[in-house]
């Protein structure tokens, strides 16, 4: 990706960013493709104040790339020369690659969400719960892939506009044990907080034959993930769905095939 030689550095840019899986999964994939001795990856925490000069710096210091996380994965969009298409549809870029002077942003945060998913969400119904960052991402993968896609928030308005500007259906009252597919894209969860309280299900809504995805993830399975699992539905925790993106983002810098065993593992051990 880059001309120049001498040792090519990524990293994940976000404020906070010290509890970011990134650095050990990406690591372990430098290694297991050999190329850890000219490749390196590592957290940097960057204010939003400071992202746009911080990126701007980083060819200069040899970095090839950055992952880009909360808050910062709009301002990413706005700092970059050259937008793909999917990162302009969705507002939000995860992933910047810098080339001969270019900065370029994508959003892998849509194929990893489809790359986790078990099967194809194709005219399936969806139940999306949030209307922030993640969900427009989420929104736009799975309309793009033919599904049926509701959209609740607890700001209604907020999902309301993010339906008329991608698509989907914004719902206020869903009937949880009505779709197929259950995505958790809100921070609930996150400090603890009682799923089954601030969302609209309850456990009896999860069942056999339901996959239920929970962006949030922890050391352990989160409260929701726990008793869709309880309930025969399929599970896809956020650790995968950031193996998936993050595999992705490595393959769009170092073009090669992303050793995802090898990072699933890391990205588990934390
Ligand atoms: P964001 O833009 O700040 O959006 C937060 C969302 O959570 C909003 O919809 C907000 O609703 C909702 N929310 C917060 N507290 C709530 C509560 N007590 N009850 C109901 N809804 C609540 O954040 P984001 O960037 O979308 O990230 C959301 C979550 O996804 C985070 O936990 C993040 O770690 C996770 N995530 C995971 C991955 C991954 O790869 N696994 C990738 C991206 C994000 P209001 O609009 O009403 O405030």
């Amino acid at each position: 990706m880059e001309s120049s030689a001498g040792p090519r550095r990524l990293a994940v840019l976000g404020h906070p960013v010290g509890h970011s899986r990134s650095p050990a999964m990406q690591t372990a994939a430098l290694e297991a493709l050999g190329l850890a001795g000219e490749w390196s990856y590592e957290a940097i925490d960057v204010a939003p104040d400071g992202f746009g000069d911080l990126v701007l710096s980083l060819p200069a210091a040899g970095f090839a790339g950055a992952n880009v996380t909360v808050p910062h994965k709009g301002a990413a969009l706005a700092v970059a020369d050259e937008l793909s298409e999917v990162a302009r549809e969705i507002g939000a870029a995860n992933t910047l690659a810098f080339e001969d002077g270019v900065v370029h942003a994508y959003n892998t945060d849509a194929a990893g969400l489809l790359a986790a998913l078990p099967e194809s969400p194709r005219e399936r119904r969806a139940l999306v719960l949030g209307a922030g960052g993640a969900a427009r991402a989420v929104v736009w993968a799975l309309l793009r892939e033919g599904a049926e896609v509701e959209v609740w928030n607890r700001t209604a308005l907020r999902s309301r506009n993010l339906c008329d500007e991608l698509g989907g259906a914004a719902v206020e009252d869903p009937d949880a044990a009505a779709y197929d597919l259950i995505l958790n894209t809100t921070a609930v969860g996150l400090a603890g907080e009682d799923a089954f309280a601030e969302l609209p299900l309850a456990r009896g809504d999860l069942r056999e034959g339901q996959v239920l995805v929970d962006l949030v993830y922890g050391d352990s399975p989160s409260t929701l993930l726990a008793a869709a699992a309880e309930a025969g539905a399929e599970t896809v925790d956020g650790i995968e769905v950031l193996v998936q993106q993050g595999a992705e983002s490595l393959r769009l810098w170092t073009g090669r095939e992303p050793p995802i065993e090898a990072m699933r593992e890391a990205a588990r051990r934390g």
